[in-house]
C-alpha cells in the first residue's frame, strides 16, 4: 500500500481547564504541521465530556482540520445519543469513533445500549450514510471478552452493523496484530484495521493503564523500562526506538495507517512521525 493511501491520525482528549485548552491549542498547532488525516477527540463514558468534546472538535474544524469525535454509548439514552448526533451533523462533522465505553464506578445502569454494535446500528438507522464510522478493535482481545473467538465475533458484529473501519487498542507486540488480521481475514473481514500506537513517555502510569485495558508490555520492554528508574530521558529514547521499530514493521507488512494516542503531547509523536517519514 502506498504511503498516501494510508491513514495517519492523532488522538486528543478534551482539556478540563482553560489552561489545558491553551496548552492543547499550542500543541495542536505543532501537530497540525505533521498534516494528519484527522484528529480524533475522546468522549468520557456516560457523557461526562459531552460539551468539552464538542468544543474541542469545533475548534479543530474552525482551524481547518478534519475532526472525528468519539462517542460512547454506555449509560446513555437513545434521546441523548440522538441529540449528540444531531449536533455533530448540524456542525458538519462527518466522522465518528463509535464505542461502548466503560460504566463509571457507581453508575449501575447500562442505559439503552449494551454493546458498541448496537450504537453503530442506531447511528446508521438515524443518520444513514452521513458519518464515516470507526470502531475499536483489540488484537490482544478485550479484557472482558469471554474468549478470543467470541471477541472476534463481537468485532465482526460492529462491522456488519455498518462500521467503515477500525482503530486498535495499542499494543507493543507485532505478532498480536498480525495474528488478529489473519483471523479477521479468515472470517471475511476486509475493512481497514488501523493500529493504535502509544508512544512511551514514562513507565509506571503506562504499566498501570496497560493492566487495566489489557495491553501487554512484553517482558523485555518492561524490564528495560523498569531499569531506567526515574531517568525519563532514557525511557523516552528507548521507547522511541521500540515504537519506531514496531511502526516500521507494521507499515512494511501492509498496515493501512497508524493512529497515535498523543495524550495531548506532541513531542514524541512528532519524533516518531519524522523517523517514519510520514509527512
Ligand atoms: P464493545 O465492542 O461493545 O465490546 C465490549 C466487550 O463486550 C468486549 O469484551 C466484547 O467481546 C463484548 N461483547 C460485544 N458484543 C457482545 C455481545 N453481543 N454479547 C456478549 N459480549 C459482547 N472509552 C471511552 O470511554 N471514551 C473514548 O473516547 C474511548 N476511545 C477509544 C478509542 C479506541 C480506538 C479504543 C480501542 C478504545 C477506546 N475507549 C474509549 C475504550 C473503550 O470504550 C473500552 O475498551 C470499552 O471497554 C469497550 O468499548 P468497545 O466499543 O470496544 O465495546
Amino acid at each position: 500500500m502506498t504511503q498516501n493511501k494510508r491513514t495517519f491520525s492523532l488522538e486528543l482528549f478534551p482539556p478540563q481547564t482553560p489552561e489545558g485548552a491553551a496548552k492543547l491549542r499550542a500543541a495542536r498547532a505543532r501537530m497540525a504541521a505533521l498534516k494528519p488525516r484527522f484528529f480524533s477527540v475522546t468522549f468520557g463514558a456516560g457523557g461526562s465530556t459531552r460539551d468539552r468534546t464538542l468544543e474541542t472538535v469545533l475548534e479543530i474544524q474552525q482551524e481547518g482540520y478534519q475532526a472525528a469525535p468519539h462517542l460512547s454509548c454506555i449509560g446513555s439514552t437513545r434521546e441523548s445519543i440522538r441529540s449528540i448526533l444531531e449536533q455533530y451533523r448540524a456542525n458538519g462533522i462527518r466522522h465518528l469513533v463509535a464505542l461502548r465505553g466503560d460504566l463509571p464506578s457507581g453508575m449501575a445502569r447500562p442505559g439503552a445500549f449494551r454493546y458498541a454494535n448496537e450504537l453503530v446500528e442506531f447511528i446508521r438507522a438515524e443518520t444513514g450514510d452521513c458519518f464515516h464510522i470507526e470502531v475499536a478493535a483489540y488484537p490482544e482481545y478485550h479484557p472482558q471478552a469471554k474468549n478470543p473467538q467470541d471477541d472476534l465475533q463481537s468485532f465482526k458484529r460492529k462491522l456488519d452493523a455498518g462500521a467503515n473501519s477500525a482503530i486498535t487498542q495499542y499494543f507493543y507486540n507485532f505478532d498480536a496484530y498480525a495474528h488478529f488480521i489473519d483471523e479477521c481475514q479468515a472470517i471475511g473481514i476486509d475493512l481497514p484495521i488501523v493500529p493504535g500506537i502509544m508512544p512511551i513517555a514514562g513507565y509506571s502510569s503506562l504499566a498501570r493503564f496497560s493492566d487495566t485495558c489489557g495491553a501487554e508490555i512484553p517482558r523485555w520492554i518492561r524490564k528495560k523500562l523498569e531499569s531506567y528508574g526515574d531517568d525519563n530521558a532514557s525511557i523516552r529514547a528507548f521507547g522511541l526506538d521500540v515504537v519506531t521499530g514496531l511502526c516500521e514493521r507494521l507499515l512494511a507488512n501492509g498496515a493501512p495507517g497508524l493512529h497515535f494516542y498523543t495524550l495531548n503531547q506532541d513531542a514524541l509523536t512528532a519524533a516518531l512521525w519524522q523517523r517514519l517519514r510520514l509527512s
